[in-house]
């Protein structure tokens, strides 16, 4: 895994794309991991991440940021 993150916000619906699922309210990051689905549970962080060929800003709901903290390294950000 070559990505990282590069920052972590508490969730904002400006921080998104249009036409996102973080501009909508919801959690990008299980809505578009595969075989999971929507999440129901609300955004709690915008998290800006950094892929071979582009750098999206995923809406996190708390599970979803645990999951990222675990797979990238980076510590949670207190409130
Ligand atoms: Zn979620």
């Amino acid at each position: 895994m070559e990505s990282v993150v590069i920052w972590v916000k508490p969730y904002k619906p400006e921080h998104h794309q249009p036409d996102t699922e973080g501009h909508k309210g919801h959690c990008g990051w299980h809505g578009m991991t595969s075989g999971r689905g929507p999440c129901r549970n609300e955004p709690y962080a915008s998290v800006k991440l950094q892929y071979k060929n582009y750098a999206p800003v995923q809406s996190a709901c708390v599970q979803a940021l645990k999951e990222i903290s675990q797979r990238y390294g980076f510590p949670i950000p207190q409130e």
